[in-house]
């Protein structure tokens, strides 16, 4: 059998969107691999004294539209294939909502859990040092991603700003975006990409006439992403009565309050401890009869083992290719609508261009304005979709390739390609 290939996923995603678009041949070689990928072996002192040896890569897939943009990601499964899957994803998300950035993605293949927060220090530390000048605040731009957060931010930021032999090294805190508030961050951008999972939802419901305050909803993911988007879904009145993260599945059909499990979760506590749920098998928390399914974990989530068995109306893709092309075909022959990550979880990247654009104006917008503005952006980007979609008669997914392909190639037609 075939080995899977995340990076084959995401090519052929784009190259339908191209097919139907009669995408430039030029353009169309021109994104077919990435620009830059970068991969690093790096020493790691353990708290035991011993050395380890880490992986970690940095793929810059196309720059056509800014500076390259993307997570670093901490995970026992990252690898290179996955990575450059993520960084393509990038470059079309920014071209999709129109921030002005490239693509890129960075990752490491460890388990965060398993380190002390001394071990993860060190290796953050070391992997940026590695990066060199393979980032910087005018290039190549990280944020966090699963596996690493604010926190991380703060770290690679202070030790990029400490290897620079310049003056004005301070002011390079736009190297990375999603970084806590008193280094630099942005109000808003913890939660933005749970954010606009929930605008982009809000975009579909008003269109189809769903009233979400009656909406049941399942997240499989309680981390940042998850989180977020189930709390601000709750705050309009939808009830989530199902939560999968990577300890198992819960399910309680009066309602789980997103706060209270966080609080529990927060505490060190696994969710499948959590007493006001009763604990399910994986493939019943598949099954549920929800009204709207939330994948905000890891990617091929939703896979031909468990789509058949999908009674949801509506899959919102808070994570990135939750979705295996052969699952998305049997939910859309069932009629399942799936609003993809391209557009659902573009509310990070676009609120990481504010943070990016706050530093380098010295400026601090409050959060009312970060809200109002990514709701314009994601109510377009969603406009913008679901037009090509009933216009070109395809499925979201596509229409959303669509949208992006034409800004990436209008750039192409402007510029030429060097030389
Ligand atoms: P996170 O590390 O904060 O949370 C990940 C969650 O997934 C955890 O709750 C973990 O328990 C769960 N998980 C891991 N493996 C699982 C499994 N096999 N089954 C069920 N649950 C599992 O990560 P995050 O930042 O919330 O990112 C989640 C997804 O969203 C990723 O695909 C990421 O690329 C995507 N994303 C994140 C952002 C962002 O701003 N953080 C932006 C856009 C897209």
């Amino acid at each position: 059998m075939e080995k899977f290939s995340l990076y084959k996923q995401a090519s052929e995603q784009w190259q339908k969107a191209a097919d139907f678009f009669e995408l430039d041949r030029d353009v169309r070689t021109v994104l077919s691999e990435p620009k830059n990928e970068i991969s690093i072996n790096f020493p790691v002192r353990m708290d035991n004294h011993e050395l380890r040896l880490f992986r970690g890569h940095r793929i810059q897939h196309n720059n056509i539209l800014g500076p390259f943009k993307g997570g670093i990601r901490f995970h026992p499964m990252v690898n290179h294939d996955e990575v450059k899957a993520l960084a393509v994803w990038m470059t079309f998300k920014c071209a999709l909502v129109g921030v002005p950035f490239g693509g890129a993605k960075g990752g490491v293949t460890v388990d965060p859990r398993e380190l002390s927060s001394g071990e993860l220090m060190r290796l953050t530390r070391r992997f940026t040092h590695a990066l060199g000048s393979n980032i910087g605040p005018e290039y190549d731009i990280p944020a966090p991603d699963a596996g690493t957060n604010a926190k991380t931010m703060a770290i690679i930021m202070d030790t990029f700003m400490n290897a620079q032999n310049t003056a004005n090294r301070n002011a390079q805190r736009h190297v990375v975006t999603g970084k806590t508030l008193t280094v630099g961050g942005s109000l808003g951008r913890e939660k933005a990409t749970g954010q606009g999972v929930v605008y982009t939802l809000q975009s579909w419901a008003q269109e189809n006439k769903v009233d979400l305050s009656k909406c049941t909803f399942s997240v499989q993911g309680y981390g940042n992403v998850g989180f977020h988007s189930a709390n601000i879904l709750e705050s309009l009145g939808a009830k989530m009565i199902a939560v999968q993260d990577h300890t198992g599945s819960i399910y309680n059909p009066n309602g789980i309050s997103t706060e209270d499990l966080k609080n529990f979760n927060l505490s060190g506590n696994p969710i499948i401890e959590y007493q006001e749920s009763e604990v399910i098998a994986e493939h019943e928390f598949f099954a549920l009869p929800v009204d709207i399914m939330i994948p905000a974990a890891l990617e091929g989530q939703i896979n031909e083992s468990n789509a058949d068995a999908i009674k949801a109306k509506v899959i919102v893709e808070g994570a990135n290719g939750p979705t295996t092309s052969k699952a998305e075909e049997i939910l859309l022959h069932k009629g399942i609508t799936i609003l993809p990550d391209l557009l659902a979880n573009s509310g990070g990247v676009t609120v990481s261009y504010f943070e990016w654009a706050q530093n380098k104006t010295s400026s601090q917008w409050p959060l009312e304005e970060v809200d109002r503005k990514l709701k314009i952006i994601m109510d377009q980007a969603y406009a913008q979709t679901s037009h090509i979609a009933k216009d070109m008669k395809t499925d979201l997914r596509t229409a959303s390739y669509i949208v992006a392909l034409k800004r990436l190639s209008y750039a192409y037609q402007e510029r030429g390609i060097f030389p």
